[in-house]
């Protein structure tokens, strides 16, 4: 992903060596590159908007820097304002002070929730937590079975006490908000230090799923709800992302299926668009395809 993106900021930046002051004229012609290059990633028009005004307004004013040439100076303005849009400094999960630190999953069926469950407990397990899943998704055909099988690949409990639906055609049994709750208890009981909640997803966004995933929010009274969003939908990301932020305002952002081919900027939108940040990244099916997400690493890899 962004491969596309990278290599033409990289050919933008290329022009400008070896001159030895930048013209107004110059710098025109750089931005207006930069945003060739933006959009044609599929990052938000309003977002590339605000960043092209920031990197103009930033190259015309007086930053001018002796150890740097006009070139390096334009790179890291970009560098800069490209960690602002994701977001700026790492955020690392917000931790319960007393009993469990409880999570809560979100976001549309297909987007990589129950694969990111997985992932995330592995990876807090890694760093000496007890992690506990809670399968709250009773709607997707398979999505408890999905959802022990990952987490036995994880080596962390899961509790399900409803198979939900196993077919299409099957109707929902059991009350993801009640599985929700009684998981979170149990996760308590058992002095799990943090617990894991996937929810139900659908298709496409809709006021059902947004009011379970709000029962369910206010049920467990999550210390995070992260929205998770499938970096390969493009343009829908951002619409997307504005629903779950007013439907469940969650606390941040984890972007799944970095390791596409997918223009992806869309995704690089989302925090800009929602004000709420990226905090993980998953990049591929097995559990240990899964990162947290560092703004000035992104924005480095992007520029390299
Ligand atoms: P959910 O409906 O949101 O729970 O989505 P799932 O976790 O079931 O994921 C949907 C599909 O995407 C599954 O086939 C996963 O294996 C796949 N998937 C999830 N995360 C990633 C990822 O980071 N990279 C790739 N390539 N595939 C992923």
């Amino acid at each position: 992903m962004f491969n596309s993106l990278s290599d033409r900021l990289t050919a933008t930046f290329k022009n400008l060596r070896g001159k030895g002051r930048l013209t107004e004229a110059d710098i025109d012609a750089t931005v207006r590159e930069i945003r060739r290059a933006l959009l044609d990633a599929d990052v938000a028009v309003p977002v590339v908007r605000e960043f092209t005004v920031h990197i103009k307004e930033r190259a015309l004013g007086s930053e001018v820097s002796e150890a740097l040439n006009p070139s390096q100076q334009i790179v890291k303005i970009v560098n800069e304002e490209l960690v602002n849009i994701l977001g700026g400094q790492t955020r690392r999960i917000n931790m319960a002070k007393t009993g469990p630190t409880i999570i809560m999953l979100a976001g549309l069926q297909g987007a990589g929730k129950t694969t990111l469950a997985g992932k995330l407990a592995h990876w807090l397990k890694k760093q000496g937590h007890t992690p506990m899943l809670v399968a709250s998704d009773l709607q997707r055909p398979n999505a408890v079975n999905q959802l022990k099988v990952v987490g036995e690949r994880a080596g962390v409990p899961v509790y399900a006490p409803h198979p939900g639906v196993t077919s299409e055609f099957d109707v929902p049994t059991g009350d993801p908000v009640q599985v929700a709750r009684d998981g979170v208890a149990e996760a308590r009981a058992k002095l799990h230090d943090l617990v894991i909640v996937d929810t139900a997803g659908r298709l496409g966004v809709d006021a059902e799923l947004m009011a379970q995933a709000r029962n369910i929010r206010d049920a467990i009274e999550p210390n995070e709800v992260l929205f998770v969003i499938d970096a390969m939908i493009g343009q829908d990301a951002v619409n997307t992302a504005n629903a779950f932020n007013e439907g469940v305002d969650f606390t941040g952002v984890v972007l799944s299926k970095l390791d596409g081919d997918a223009r992806g900027g869309a995704a690089l939108s989302v925090a800009s668009v929602t004000g709420k940040p990226i905090m993980f990244a998953s990049t591929g099916e097995n559990v240990t395809d899964f990162e947290q997400f560092h703004p000035d690493r992104m924005a480095s890899r992007i520029l390299d």
